[in-house]
């Protein structure tokens, strides 16, 4: 055997040890991509690429820190996490509540409007419990409307108002991206897949729930109008509705989610992930990113993949 064959197979080696992660320095809140090499099957959970490879999606909950360990086909792949900036902000939003000159006995009869919001707080654990068991989409990502965004993440303090007089105060991340458009305007899927909720909700206003399978779900709240209805199969650049201020919102926004199972993540962050993606599958396998990237570390925390069921629906 050759110099160059013993090296050849140490390189081998390497690489058949490995997993690697897009991107090269992920932060909390984003969805990371754990791309695994030589695989003779797709393990669950995953999606496979050319050249043998399976990719399996895992969402970085917004507060972690330091090392985060995943299981992933059979092994444990360590994360290491950049740490994330924050910033803040504030918002005020309003309760109504029926005004003083309604009689009292009409109030306790119940006057709530008929199109008016009710809890989705069921249906929608409902819907986001199961997942498609296998990758809906193929394609990157896209924007969902036309405007820009506020960042995923931030620490916001919120004051509610009841009937004019403070109720209560307290601060929460915003676990979504708002981004400013005009009324009316599209607020299109941001990719394949399918309409598992739509609703009129406290908090979400008028609201799309979109699954793209194997755990992954983007939402889209405060809509005017609502364009499709659950069971329906949605295309990448479909209109699902128009932007609207429905809920708990002060002025007409798209407020835009992702999650991972049950992990909210930046969703602004699936479009350079999803490129990168498309363009490593057209790669050669030993071209991929190693990034930062270790296995069977000790001392990691937890990291899950999206916890729910996949089945077809
Ligand atoms: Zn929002």
């Amino acid at each position: 055997m050759t110099i160059f064959s013993w090296a050849f197979l140490a390189f081998q080696g390497i690489e058949s040890i490995g997993a690697s992660v897009l991107p090269s320095t992920p932060r909390a809140g984003e969805p990371v991509a754990i791309v695994l090499k030589h695989r003779q099957s797709v393990p669950e959970g995953c999606f496979g690429i050319s050249g043998q490879r399976a990719v399996c999606i895992v969402g970085i909950p917004v507060d972690s820190r330091g090392l985060h360990a995943v299981d992933v086909g059979g092994e444990q792949v360590v994360v290491k996490l950049v740490p994330r900036k924050d910033r803040k902000g504030h918002v005020v939003f309003r309760v109504r509540t029926p005004k003083p000159s309604i009689a009292k006995g009409l109030a306790d009869a119940g006057t709530a409007p008929v199109d008016g919001p009710v809890n989705g707080r069921e249906a929608i654990r409902a819907a986001t419990s199961v997942s498609a068991p296998k990758r809906l989409w193929s394609a990157p990502f896209e924007w969902p409307a036309e405007g820009g965004g506020h960042p995923f993440g931030v620490v916001r303090s919120y004051t509610r108002y009841r009937d004019g007089k403070l109720e209560k105060k307290w601060k929460g991340r915003h676990l979504g991206v708002d981004i400013g458009a005009r009324r009316g305007s599209r607020v299109k899927a941001t990719n394949d897949g399918r309409v598992i909720l739509t609703g009129h909700f406290f908090g979400t206003g008028r609201c799309v729930y979109l699954d793209h399978g194997l755990g992954l779900f983007t939402m889209y709240f405060h809509l005017d109008a609502i364009d499709v209805k659950t069971g329906d199969t949605v295309k990448r650049g479909q209109t699902i509705g128009r932007v609207g201020s429905t809920g708990s919102s002060t002025a007409p926004h798209l407020h835009w989610e992702a999650r991972i199972g049950r992990t909210s993540i930046d969703p602004t962050r699936l479009i350079p992930l999803s490129r990168k993606l498309a363009k490593l599958s057209k790669s050669p396998a030993h071209r991929g990113h190693s990034g930062f990237v270790t296995t069977g570390s000790v001392g990691a925390r937890r990291l899950s993949r999206p916890n729910i069921p996949t089945v077809s629906r």
